[in-house]
Parts: structure tokens; C-alpha cells; sequence
């Protein structure tokens, strides 16, 4: 797979924010450039669930 890091709207290039959206097939994961605010459907679904997320390392 090409690595995907180019909003085709703006042509912003550092690459995306993810969204999660809960759907009859599982969670449903979309990507939204950081830069013009577009968001694009992937078609990736992930079929585990998850209740609440688990804080994990901080990165500033
Ligand atoms: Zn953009």
C-alpha cells in the first residue's frame, strides 16, 4: 500500500487525524486532514469494540 499522507483537498502533507464512528459493522474509521478540516471514508472497520479508551504515552 502507498503510504497516505496527502489530504487531496488542500494538499496538506504531514498527514491525518483519525475519527472513530460506531456502526452496525463495527467501528468505522475515518480520516480528517488537520489543515482544511475534509474528511474522507477509508473503508476501514474495525470489528473489535472498546468502552473507553486506555491513556497511553503523551507526546509533546
Ligand atoms: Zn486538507
Amino acid at each position: 500500500m502507498a503510504e497516505i499522507r496527502r489530504c487531496i483537498s488542500c494538499n496538506y502533507e504531514r498527514g491525518f487525524h483519525i475519527s472513530f464512528m460506531a456502526t452496525e459493522k463495527g467501528n468505522k474509521v475515518g480520516l480528517i486532514c488537520p489543515s482544511c478540516g475534509q474528511s474522507f471514508d477509508i473503508g476501514w472497520v474495525l470489528q473489535e469494540t472498546f468502552e473507553k479508551p486506555l491513556p497511553g504515552r503523551k507526546y509533546v
